[in-house]
């Protein structure tokens, strides 16, 4: 999503280097190149990261690949146990992790909260290892003969995660990736990587075994030497549609099982029968919070004709109550991740005007409660946007609300499905029978009744269509188990003294 050569630079710029961890502790690695990590809110750079080489990649693997072999024979009961304590230090020390998420982030320290909750859920589900990797048996499938399942941990499993959920979507992989036998290495974004380490040094704490999650720093140099390295056998991905595709094609391409989530563009379908009170609510929030940096934020409003202006002024006035500026001051919404990306977001304002669609609340320039030079750009609310304009059709990933117009329904419904994107979508309405013929018909992954931003639960599974998930797997829940498990099955027959002798047909029952 946003342009990671820009940031990279050869010779560290701050005192403070942050670096891997492997093998349980921190690891300098043999590299020598870092990258800057700012404070999006003041614009400065507060530490620089490591960016690993091949070779560091190549030690994390072996680290990872020797602690397998024991962790892999580790029981259940054991690996409930370590994942019960990570999830109860999780949440002592939860207000700390926060306050990381905010200085490298740029989110609000509510918001950071409610990602960090969204993540634990997933430890908690992972908790739950002994039911989620539990086979089959069937019994006397032929006479004296018994069929049953096991379901095994791959080995080395490798997640990269993007800038946005610098938490939540490391938990959602490792958590369920350690509990089911795996071990992982962890490659976060370069731009806010200190959550992955305080959470890798964290489970230490929790009883995990050295070498069981390792956290390599890198940028395209870590992720390739991710995809092709022949002990790692998955690769779960989080980040931008091109990158997720050729992730995809190039992990599976050297034979590793593979789910990589890609962008999205989140519609809002809202009927005449609306509450257009609680609608205006649902797109403020789902199109401001974390300052529109959520795949499942809201970006496109498609408003129907005989409601749309009464919307658009609901919208309006609630804007004018947000405060945007530093997220330790209690304000709504924090600065954008760089400068680059805060430009280049901006930058679709200008787009929206050529392209002839109305600038309703113009972002830039806005007075923050926060330094002055942050990387700040306010909500923004643009009308009448034409499907045609890369303001409709791009990713814009900031504080940038569009409106589409729609004449009902049916209109709204064929230019959601004519998105390239199906991660999130929802619909406003007070008709049960136009709620149900949404979710059948619209061609998304996760679907919203009254309800914006719809992330199903730990136990469900999250994941989208279309150019929004490349692979078959989706993220956490059921599908998480099966993605880091591979199944087994054994037929078993202890003999009697009555066994049948030779015989050279196919075997059948009996
Ligand atoms: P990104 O694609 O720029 O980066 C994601 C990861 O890929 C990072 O770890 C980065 O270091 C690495 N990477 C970047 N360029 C690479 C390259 N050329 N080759 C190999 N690896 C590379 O994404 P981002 O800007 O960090 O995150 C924002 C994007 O992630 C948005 O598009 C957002 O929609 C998407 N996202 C999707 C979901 C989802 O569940 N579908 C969730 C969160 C974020």
């Amino acid at each position: 999503m946003t342009d990671t050569t820009t940031l990279e630079q050869t010779a560290p710029s701050a005192t403070t280097i942050l670096d891997h961890w492997v093998d349980g502790a921190t690891w300098s690695g043999e590299s020598t190149r870092t990258a800057p990590v700012y404070n999006p809110a003041l614009g400065t750079v507060q530490k620089d990261v490591r960016l690993a080489s091949v070779a560091d990649v190549d030690a994390a693997v072996i680290s990872a690949a020797a602690a397998w072999e024991s962790w892999r024979d580790a029981s259940i009961s054991k690996r409930t146990a370590v994942m019960f304590a990570f999830r109860e230090l999780l949440n002592e020390r939860k207000q700390e992790l926060a306050e990381i998420l905010t200085s490298e982030h740029g989110k609000v320290l509510s918001d950071a909260l409610g990602e960090i909750a969204r993540g634990m859920e997933v430890v908690e589900f992972a908790c739950g290892l002994g039911h989620l990797t539990k086979g089959a048996y069937s019994e006397n499938v032929s006479t004296g003969v018994d069929v049953y399942s096991l379901k095994q941990p791959l080995g080395v499993v490798g997640i990269i995660s993007p800038f946005n959920f610098p938490a939540m979507v490391p938990l959602w992989f490792f958590s369920i990736a350690i509990a089911a036998g795996n071990t992982v290495i962890l490659k976060p974004s370069e731009k806010d990587p200190t959550a992955a380490i305080w959470m890798a040094s964290l489970l230490k704490e929790a009883g995990l075994p050295d070498g069981v999650l390792n956290v390599v720093n890198g940028d395209k140099e870590a992720v390739d030497a991710l995809l092709e390295h022949p002990d790692v056998r998955s690769i779960s991905f989080v980040g931008s549609t091109p990158i997720a595709r050729y992730v995809y094609e190039t992990a599976t391409g050297h034979g590793k099982r593979v789910q990589a989530l890609g962008g999205a563009k989140n519609h809002m379908l809202i009927l005449p029968d609306a509450d257009l009170d609680l609608a205006a609510d649902a797109a403020v929030n789902a199109g401001f919070g974390s300052a529109g940096e959520r795949c499942m934020a809201i970006s496109v409003v498609l408003a129907v004709d005989a409601i749309a202006d009464e919307f658009v002024a609901k919208v309006k006035e609630r804007m004018g109550t947000l405060r945007t500026g530093d997220g330790t001051r209690g304000t709504d919404m924090g600065p954008l991740i760089t400068e680059v990306h805060r430009d280049k977001v901006a930058s679709y304002i200008d787009v929206a005007s050529t392209d002839g669609a109305s600038v309703v609340v113009d972002g830039r320039g806005i007075e923050v409660d926060g330094d002055p030079n942050g990387f700040w750009l306010g909500p923004t609310l643009i009308d009448n946007v034409p499907v045609g304009s890369s303001v409709y059709q791009d990713e814009i990933f900031g504080p940038v609300l569009s409106v589409v117009r729609v004449d009902g329904y049916e209109e709204g419904l064929g230019i959601i499905n004519g998105s390239r994107y199906g991660n999130g979508t929802a619909i406003f309405t007070n008709d049960g029978g136009a709620a149900r013929r949404f979710q059948r018909e619209v061609h998304v992954g996760m679907i919203g009744i009254n309800v914006p931003i719809p992330v199903p639960v730990a136990y469900h599974s999250f994941g989208g269509w279309k150019a929004s998930l490349f692979g078959d797997a989706k993220a956490y829940g059921p599908h998480g188990f099966d993605f880091f498990t591979q199944e087994k099955a054994v037929t078993s027959r202890w003999l009697d003294p009555s066994h049948g002798g030779l015989n050279l047909g196919f075997p059948q029952h009996d």
